[in-house]
C-alpha cells in the first residue's frame, strides 16, 4: 500500500496515477488554508486537463487575456497579451480531489509520499530568501479593463493584481504590507477602488528540502520544493513532480530499493528549483535596486550556487519517463 499524505495537486496526482497504474493508494488529507486565487496558464491547464482525463476543466472559469506590466524603477507600462484562467484553489482541488478507499490498517505500507510537512527526520529545508506573500480581496474601479492582470515591482516588494470575476480582484503583496506597498503604487492603486479583507499571508520565498527521500519515502509538491508565486508556474510544477515521483514509485515497488532511481529524482527536482532560481534572478536583477532587492537576490544566487554543487556532484542523468515510467538509459 502506497499512503499520501497530503491535500494539494501534488498529492492528488499522485493518487490518480499510482491508481491508474494499479497500486493501492492511500490519501491522508491534512487541514490548511488555501489559497484564494491560481492562475493557470494555457500550458499549465492543458497539463491538468490531460493528466487527471478531464478535458473540459474549467472551460468557463474567468478569463486572463492581457498582462500590463511596470518592472523596474522607471520602467514604462507594457502591455502584453497573456492566456490564462482564474479559479481558486478549493475550487482546483474539488474539481481533482481523486476517489479513494478507506485506509485498510490490516496492509502494510510500502512506501510513503510526503506531499505536505512535517517531513521525515533528515530532511532539512533550505530556504533561500524570507519574502512573505499577503492575499487582499478588492473591487476594481468601474471601467476597469476586463480580463487584464496587472503587476508592479516597487521599492519595498511587488504587487500583482488578479481579477476573478467582473469588478473584484485579488491583491498579491509581496515584501511588505499590502497598505504600505499601494501607498508606493504608480498603477495598481489606480486600479482597486475598495481593499476589503485579507485571506492571509503565504511564504513566497523559493526553498527545497534535502534529503528529497529515504527509507522508503519521498517528498513531492510543495513539501518538496516551494517557488517564488512571481515565476506563475507553481501548480504546473507540482504535477510535473508527482509525474515524476509517481514514476520513481512504480519503479522501486516493482524493482526493490533502488538507490540511481532516487538520486535520479533528487538531481531531476534540483535541476527544476535552479530553472526557477534563474528566473527570479532575472526578475529580482530588475525589479528595483534597493535593500530589500538587494537581499532576496544574494539568497538566490546562494540558491544557484547549492543547486549547482549538487547537480555536479550527480553526473549526467541515466534515466528517462517515457510512458509515465522510469527507463534507464544505456
Ligand atoms: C501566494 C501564492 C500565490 C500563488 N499563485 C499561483 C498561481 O497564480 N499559479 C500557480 O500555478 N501557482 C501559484 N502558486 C503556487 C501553487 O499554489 C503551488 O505551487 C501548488 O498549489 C503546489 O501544490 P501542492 O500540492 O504542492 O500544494 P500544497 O503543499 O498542498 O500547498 C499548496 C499551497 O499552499 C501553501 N501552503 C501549504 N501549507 C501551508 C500552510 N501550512 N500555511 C500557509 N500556506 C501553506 C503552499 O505554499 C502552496 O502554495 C502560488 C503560491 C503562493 C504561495
Amino acid at each position: 500500500m502506497i499512503v499520501i499524505r497530503g491535500d494539494g495537486v501534488a498529492a492528488y496526482c499522485c493518487a490518480y496515477l499510482l491508481g491508474k497504474a494499479g497500486l493501492e493508494v492511500v490519501l491522508e488529507p491534512v487541514d490548511r488554508s488555501r489559497l484564494p486565487a491560481i492562475m493557470l496558464s494555457d500550458h499549465a491547464l492543458a497539463l491538468i486537463r490531460d493528466i487527471f482525463d478531464q478535458n473540459d476543466l474549467f472551460r468557463d472559469a474567468p478569463q486572463i487575456r492581457k498582462r500590463m506590466v511596470a518592472w523596474g524603477a522607471d520602467s514604462t507600462l507594457l502591455a502584453l497579451e497573456h492566456s490564462a484562467v482564474v479559479v481558486s484553489e478549493e475550487l482546483l482541488l474539488r474539481a481533482l480531489r481523486p476517489s479513494l478507499a478507506l485506509p485498510d490498517s490490516s496492509v502494510a505500507t510500502e512506501w510513503t509520499v510526503f506531499a505536505s510537512r512535517p517531513l521525515p527526520t533528515p530532511a532539512v529545508e533550505h530556504p533561500f530568501g524570507s519574502r512573505m506573500a499577503s492575499a487582499v480581496a478588492v473591487s476594481l474601479q468601474d471601467g476597469s479593463e476586463p480580463e487584464t492582470c496587472w503587476i508592479e515591482s516597487l521599492e519595498n516588494g511587488w504587487l500583482f493584481l488578479i481579477p476573478n470575476a467582473p469588478g473584484s480582484a485579488w491583491l498579491l503583496a509581496v515584501g511588505s504590507a499590502p497598505d504600505a506597498l499601494l501607498a508606493a503604487s504608480r498603477v495598481i492603486r489606480e486600479q482597486i477602488a475598495q481593499a476589503h479583507s485579507g485571506a492571509g499571508q503565504f511564504p513566497a520565498y523559493p526553498r527545497i528540502v534535502s534529503p528529497l527521500s529515504g527509507d522508503g519515502w519521498l517528498a513531492c509538491g510543495t513539501a518538496a520544493m516551494a517557488f517564488d508565486p512571481l515565476c506563475g508556474d507553481g501548480t504546473a510544477h507540482a504535477v510535473r513532480e508527482a509525474i515524476l515521483a509517481s514514476a520513481v514509485i512504480r519503479a522501486v515497488t516493482q524493482n526493490g530499493p533502488n538507490d540511481d532511481v532516487l538520486a535520479h529524482y533528487e538531481a531531476r527536482l534540483t535541476a527544476g528549483f535552479r530553472r526557477h532560481l534563474a528566473l527570479c534572478r532575472e526578475f529580482y536583477t530588475s525589479g528595483a535596486s534597493g535593500p530589500w532587492w538587494r537581499g532576496e537576490l544574494d539568497a538566490i544566487q546562494q540558491g544557484v550556487a547549492w543547486c549547482d554543487r549538487r547537480l555536479n556532484a550527480h553526473g549526467e542523468f541515466r534515466y528517462q519517463l517515457r510512458d509515465f515510467e522510469l527507463h534507464a538509459l544505456r
